[in-house]
């Protein structure tokens, strides 16, 4: 029997988002936080205070001293984060910092268009060992299709403007990868050549946030997300190059083989993550904004509630506690113990909340086959092997 695998057993949330700036300079088209069902950004200051992100770093402080929590993770998130001032960056920095006098370690991570980045923002990122992803589909005319400004112009030329300029630091203490929103309009294996043309190692493949009230981005006939990840795969995998990293892949091969693995995309990972908003509301993860309009409102604020408060919370709870809601249409599928019917967010509709399996099933499917096929051929065990 092909065995699951979870996160662990971690009672507490360990990785916190924190939307220091809550617009942007650009107008991506499948923006899931401006152009998708939720609206509560309208209403939330642009910028994060000193003040909230000081009582933020006090509530991650006592959460993990609760909880025994050695570790997190503090993701600058928007919006755009680099439309803050420097100056006030620096001094959220500095407060996130005295976590480690208690035993805290931190892990920092930003992601970025990187249209805005300059040098001092990157000696920044540098200093404190920040893991850098920047928002890149892939080629000019792909990514320039989507991520646009608000003038609807591509933004393809300044981002690798940034890129490049980050990749300065790369050495440094800047760790750089890409974020690429897996988009069918064009071959896998153009994606991937693109992007390991601009020399990137860390690639970070994502589907786009969709589910069975918001449609995934269209797909060409005989051409979806399958045939988009196999051909990226394929590619990859030819390359053969052990230094370039893909993490939705690594995490299915893992899986595959029986190995623990911890996806965001698929599988039972537990949801240990915190969203806290400019003005402090504290909510789950973002992806329940592709599902409707103020779905993750639970009407906390770091001002009045600890981050206990919201691990507690019941709708928390239900998302943290996905693995225990298998679709009824997965019983008997061989991936289950694996897949677990997809990522909650994917398996909304309005008629039967999160209990359909995700709309990316048959994808999944065919990708988990599809690696089996591929290890199985390279004389590698799979957990199926037998099975
Ligand atoms: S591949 Fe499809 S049927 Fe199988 S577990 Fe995943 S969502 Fe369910």
């Amino acid at each position: 029997m092909p065995s699951s695998s979870r996160r662990g057993t971690l009672a507490g949330i360990d990785t916190y988002i924190v939307k220091t700036v809550e617009w942007c300079n650009l107008n991506c088209k499948y923006c899931y936080f401006y152009n998708s069902q939720d609206t509560s950004w309208m209403e939330r200051p642009r910028f994060m205070s000193p003040l909230i992100f000081d009582k933020v770093v006090e509530n991650i402080r006592q959460h993990c001293i609760e909880k025994d929590i050695s570790k997190v993770w503090i993701v600058f998130h928007g919006g755009e984060p680099t439309l803050q001032p420097l100056a006030q960056f620096d001094e959220m920095v500095q407060k996130a910092e005295t976590l480690r006098a208690d035993g805290i370690e931190v892990v920092y991570k930003v992601t970025t268009n990187a249209t805005l980045l300059n040098d001092e923002w990157a000696e920044r990122f540098a200093r404190f060992k920040f893991n850098v992803g920047v928002s890149l589909d892939g080629p000019k005319e792909l990514n320039d299709s989507m991520r646009v400004n608000k003038a609807g112009r591509g933004s393809y030329d300044q981002v690798v403007r940034g890129l490049e300029l980050a990749q300065k630091y790369v050495g440094r203490g800047l760790n750089l990868g890409t974020i690429s929103v897996l988009n069918p309009a064009i071959d896998g294996d153009a994606v991937y050549r693109h992007l390991r043309s601009l020399n990137i190692q860390n690639i970070n493949l994502v589907l786009p946030e969709a589910n069975y009230v918001q449609e995934p981005l269209p797909v060409r006939p005989g051409y979806g997300y399958f045939e988009l990840m196999r051909d990226i795969f394929d590619a990859w995998i030819e390359e053969d190059n052990s230094k370039v990293n893909i993490r939705l892949f690594a995490d299915m091969i893992r899986a595959v083989s029986g190995l623990t693995f911890a996806s965001d995309q698929f599988g039972y990972a537990p949801v240990n993550v915190a969203v806290i908003e400019t003005d402090g509301d504290l909510q789950p993860t973002d992806n329940f904004r592709a599902c409707e309009d103020r779905m993750s409102d639970l009407g906390l604020n770091v001002l009045r509630n600890s981050m206990d408060d919201l691990y507690m919370d019941p709708f928390f709870s239900y998302c943290r506690e996905q693995q225990d809601i298998i679709p009824k249409a997965c019983k008997d599928c061989k991936f289950l113990a694996i897949c677990g019917g997809g990522r909650v967010t994917t398996r909304f509709s309005r008629e039967e909340g999160f209990a359909r399996r995700t709309i990316y099933c048959n994808d999944l499917y065919r990708m988990f086959d599809h690696i089996e096929r591929v290890l199985t051929s390279r004389g590698v065990a799979t957990q199926y092997s037998n099975a």
